[in-house]
Order: C-alpha cells, then sequence, then structure tokens
C-alpha cells in the first residue's frame, strides 16, 4: 500500500525566501525513511485555474508577500524487507551455563556436573 505525503511550498517574498523546494522535499524523504517507508517517485503538485486565481488573490493581499505555491507529491510503500524482520541472525547463541552431557551416552544433565559420574552408562562427566 503506498502513501502520499504532500510537500507544501509557498511564493511571493517571502515564501521563496523561507521555502526551498529541495530542503522541502529532502525533509519529507527523511521523515519516509525514519517511518520505514521508501520512495516510489516524486510529482509535481497539480494546481489548476481556481486555485491559481485563489494563490494570486493571496499574494496581492499580502502586497506580493506571500502565497501558497505547487508543491510535490511523494509517493512512498513500506520498505519490503525492514531490518527489523531479517530474522535473529544477529542475536548471539544463548549461552550454555547449568548443563553437563555425558560424552559417551550423550544425557544431559542441568547443572554443572562435571567431575561426577553419569546415572546411565557410569562414565565421568
Ligand atoms: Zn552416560
Amino acid at each position: 500500500m503506498n502513501n502520499i505525503h504532500r510537500v507544501n511550498l509557498s511564493s511571493g517574498i517571502i515564501g521563496m525566501l523561507v521555502t526551498s523546494p529541495k530542503r522541502a522535499l529532502s525533509q519529507c524523504l527523511r521523515e519516509a525513511s525514519a517511518n520505514g517507508e521508501e520512495l516510489v517517485f516524486v510529482l509535481p503538485d497539480h494546481q489548476n485555474v481556481f486555485q491559481l486565481l485563489i494563490n494570486l488573490l493571496i499574494l496581492a493581499l499580502t502586497l506580493l508577500l506571500w502565497c501558497p505555491a505547487p508543491g510535490y507529491l511523494v509517493i512512498t510503500r513500506p520498505r519490503s524487507i525492514a531490518p527489523s524482520t531479517a530474522g535473529p541472525a544477529h542475536e548471539p547463541p544463548p549461552a550454555k551455563m547449568s548443563s553437563t552431557e555425558c560424552s559417551k551416552c550423550g544425557k544431559s544433565y542441568e547443572g554443572d556436573l562435571r567431575g561426577q559420574y553419569c546415572e546411565v552408562c557410569g562414565n565421568r562427566l
């Protein structure tokens, strides 16, 4: 299942000063990556005529200082192989502290019984 993130940009004198499309885009990608998503593709956001007129009106009202600008649509999907599902291969093997195995018949005893004798075959453990 894909996710769509909208990267909002702004225009006008202030908008152009404070908004960097590159920075906004990389910020969005960083957040997606932190959520375990990978980039599929980036689309420029489309702006219809109505939105364009609204934006021009806002620009006029703010004396050319600021208005919304079309940004990007960032399509991501969950990473197929997340590092956390790679399996327990990296975990250390469980410690074998408290068992003793008879070297002759293979019977194993709980606890460190080295030096004693096997109940089954009498072999020294
Ligand atoms: Zn034995």
